[in-house]
């Protein structure tokens, strides 16, 4: 594993593991749905450059963002692949959407005539994808207001409808009345947009469950998010899906002692040794996105073998034991300073993940990558 020469603490991103993820995606699109990469939150935390050109190289068609200066990164790092921004901005950023050309999500009157007036002094169109609220109550029009709200903006000429989108609040979820009630809404909305006469552009629903579930949902184009970094969604498709993780968490062993029986470890003391066993420390803590609350609740990997993480992790630090009993006799182990400890990924036969972390702290993946933070560097492979 390539180490960064900065830090003795660095996030590895294997990119060909993206090209996994969307090759898997792809395989189970319905013919002809285009794939949307997520590459919000500067890529779920894996890097949004990088990861978008991969994506897109491996048969991705456009980006999704959250902001538009994720999208302007994008661009000013030679992307041209369409970006489509998955909320309304506010309007003091429409001369970024219109100069870099990043699409918005469309839901208020107010935003869609501002964005169409000043791209029309501009002599330009205003691309965007309309944003229908199904059931989850984050943002969009409701589904029963889209014709309301269509005659409202429609007047404008610059205004170019060029997708239309809604969200799923459950689909990560058991089968459940609640997605089918939202598929079917956004259904209906499609419909009664074509029956006016109004067409809806690309028209797309699916996150990473509803495309790797229910291929009903693929529409024109599916938006994969948490699934491109080779996180399951659900339960329910592992086993049937070939995802493969792209983050790894490494540091080197800056310092390795003896402690006896007894001796505390880390603010508070609260962890306490329970024989002779060597503790080493780790320069990363929970400024690095190692969550505090995982304090002697996660193992990492030396030399192949299991080590767990003793005592509160501190802000920059952290320290794991490495109790010679018990592994004495297994396989010895003999930590050094600058040895690489995995704190997420895989050494031989022992793997620590994120979902592991997320499970303990009830919380989902997403939370967990997005957290590694940018004072530990990326190193691409
Ligand atoms: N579409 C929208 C509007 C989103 O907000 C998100 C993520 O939050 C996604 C797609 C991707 O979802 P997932 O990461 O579950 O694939």
């Amino acid at each position: 594993m390539p180490s960064s020469g900065r830090r003795w603490a660095w996030v590895e991103i294997d990119l060909s593991a993206i090209r996994n993820n969307v090759l898997e995606a792809k395989r189970r699109l319905r013919p002809g749905c285009r794939l949307m990469a997520v590459v919000k939150a500067d890529a779920y935390g894996h890097g949004a450059v990088r990861v978008a050109r991969t994506a897109l190289n491996s048969g991705a068609d456009e980006l999704a963002v959250a902001t538009v200066d994720e999208g302007v990164e994008l661009r000013k790092a030679g992307i041209h692949a369409p970006i489509l921004v998955l909320a309304e901005p506010p309007a003091s950023s429409i001369p970024l959407l219109l100069g870099y050309h990043i699409m918005p999500a469309v839901y208020t009157p107010e935003f869609a005539l501002a964005y169409a007036e000043m791209a029309d002094a501009h002599g330009m169109k205003a691309p965007f994808h309309l944003a229908v609220n199904t059931g989850m109550n984050r943002i969009g029009v409701r589904a029963e207001e889209i014709i309301d709200f269509e005659r409202t903006v429609s007047f404008h000429r610059a205004l170019e409808q060029v997708g239309t989108f809604t969200h799923f609040a459950t689909a990560d979820m058991p089968e459940n009345i609640d997605f089918t009630i939202q598929v079917h809404r956004f259904t209906e909305a499609i419909d009664a947009l074509r029956v006016a006469g109004i067409d809806p552009g690309t028209v797309h629903a699916a996150n990473s469950a509803a495309l790797l579930r229910y291929p009903q949902t693929h529409f024109d184009m599916a938006r994969l998010g948490i699934s491109l970094y080779g996180f399951h969604p659900c339960n329910e498709t592992r086993g049937t899906v070939n995802l493969k993780p792209a983050m790894s968490v490494y540091a080197r062993i800056t310092e390795c002692k003896q402690v006896p029986m007894s001796e505390g470890v880390s603010y508070g003391l609260n962890y306490r040794s329970t024989g002779s066993v060597k503790i080493c420390t780790l320069p990363i803590g929970y400024a690095d996105g190692l969550n505090r609350a995982l304090s002697s609740r996660v193992n990492f990997i030396l030399d192949g073998t299991y080590v767990p993480q003793v005592g509160n992790i501190c802000m920059d630090q952290c320290m794991f034991e490495v109790d010679m009993r018990t592994y004495g006799t297994r396989r010895r182990l003999d930590p050094q300073i600058g040895d690489v400890v995995t704190v997420v990924g895989q050494q031989g036969d022992a793997v620590t993940t994120i979902t592991e972390m997320a499970y303990t702290l009830h919380t989902i993946e997403h939370e967990l990558a997005i957290a590694f933070s940018h004072r530990l560097p990326r190193v691409y492979v």
